[in-house]
């Protein structure tokens, strides 16, 4: 359920009409629901009812300073993939020490700032970056607080890009040698052992890859307890999948109750990671038709919004349903929706049957909230777009469309080439 509904054939964002907000703030925008975002968060918390836990929103998937305060004042923690990612949660607020920090690739820069911030923990992806953790921690006279992200080698049969679980992915450390890890950790002055941590991959449709994992996180914890390290933190990651077209992934009660099913026994603290599942349908991506055009035996649905806005159907081949702003009777075409962008790959949506919309309407692209601002870049020198949040019947721009200036902050031109 989420606050995008028809009022009289117009799209509504809860108690806003979406076209007032394009003729306020024009397109491209991303648009986001307060009540829905709110109602997410709290259906994930309250699904783990009971059990003890604490739910730290993974930043990556929508990281606005608004979205992410939003959450910290719904009491959520704040799992981050980046030194910039510390950054912002720091900004809205999230105390350090309901921080977690994942990553394969932490530099020595990033790994320092989480040090001296203070956070919860680091989930460690190698046995190099444990070392580097533990000097840097030796330097900064401190200890680093560490899980071992396990992976734990489960099909999350999802698309291959966010699978992250298997052997064959770069994430984690595999069953036996996390054993190793803890071994070697134990000897490292400047490390705290304090959890054990997996993720498994995004858009998951199902409860068994989580139970699954969880299954082979059990048997290591008995590992590592047996060691003598105490382990506080049992993180499962992220993951969960959400509707974009006609998916039906489980219910968070469902996935709650088949966690806790699993746990039985197991008397550790919780983190779980959700992104997508939180903010996947609090968002869309409003944009304008530029043009229609056909080609030989095919449509073409041109809009202003473009790969750089919105880069999922482009990277993963990922659905998104598109529908029009004013909704009108009358035969649907099949078209290709497509952006600006001189690439091929540069489409909303392939054959897809949607109203026969003309010049100036505005679309819809539902389903956008995680995945979609986070990863728009510049390509073609384009501006990025406003983010507009709703909540009742206010509308906030919680980030401005760029500018031309923007777009070359901070590059210069050597002397050599003037004059
Ligand atoms: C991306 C990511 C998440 C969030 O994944 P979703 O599928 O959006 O829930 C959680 N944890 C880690 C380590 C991640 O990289």
């Amino acid at each position: 359920m989420h606050h995008f509904t028809y009022r009289d054939n117009e799209l509504y964002c809860e108690d806003v009409p979406v076209r007032l907000i394009a003729e306020n703030v024009g397109t491209p925008f991303y648009l986001y629901s307060h009540a829905t975002l709110k109602r997410h968060f709290l259906a994930f918390d309250d699904a783990f009812e009971g059990m003890d836990r604490l739910v730290c929103y993974s930043a990556k998937a929508n990281t606005n300073l608004a979205i992410l305060k939003l959450f910290k004042n719904l009491g959520s923690g704040l799992d981050i993939v980046s030194g910039g990612e510390l950054y912002r949660g720091l900004k809205a607020g999230f105390s350090p020490d309901r921080i977690v920090y994942s990553g394969v690739g932490k530099r020595v820069d990033e790994i320092d700032y989480a040090l001296e911030a203070g956070i919860l923990m680091f989930n460690v992806e190698s046995l190099e970056e444990l070392e580097l953790i533990n000097e840097r921690a030796g330097l900064l006279k401190t200890k680093a607080p560490v899980a071992i992200r396990v992976n734990p080698d489960v099909d999350p049969k999802t698309h291959p890009y966010i699978s992250t679980g298997l052997k064959k992915n770069k994430f984690g450390i595999d069953g036996k040698a996390a054993i190793e890890g803890y071994h070697a950790a134990r000897q490292l002055k400047h490390i705290k052992i304090v959890g054990i941590d997996c993720h498994i991959g995004s858009q998951i449709t199902d409860v068994k890859p989580f139970i699954e994992a969880l299954q082979s996180l059990k048997d290591l914890i008995d590992e590592v307890k047996e060691m003598g390290s105490k382990i506080k933190y049992l993180d499962m990651g992220g993951g969960l999948g959400i509707t974009y077209d006609n998916e039906s992934p489980p219910h968070p009660k469902d996935y709650a109750g088949a966690i806790a099913a699993s746990l039985k026994d197991v008397r550790l603290k919780l983190i779980l990671e959700p992104g997508r599942v939180i903010v996947g349908n609090a968002g869309i991506l409003v944009a304008k038709v530029l043009f229609r055009k056909s080609g030989t035996g095919k449509e073409f649905v041109i809009t202003d919004a473009g790969m750089n806005d919105l880069m999922r159907p482009t990277l993963y081949k990922a659905f998104h349903a598109i529908e029009p702003v004013a909704r009108f009777e009358g035969p649907q075409i099949t078209a290709d929706v497509v952006g600006p962008i001189c690439e091929s790959g540069d489409f909303l949506a392939l054959d897809r049957k949607i109203a026969d919309v003309k010049r100036g309407d505005l679309l819809a692209v539902m389903s956008a909230g995680a995945y979609g601002f986070a990863m728009s870049s510049n390509y073609c020198s384009r501006i990025r777009a406003a983010e507009v949040l709703v909540k009742d019947d206010g509308f906030y721009i919680v980030k401005d469309r760029e500018s031309y200036m923007d777009l070359v902050k901070g590059e210069s031109i050597p002397p050599f080439l003037e004059g």
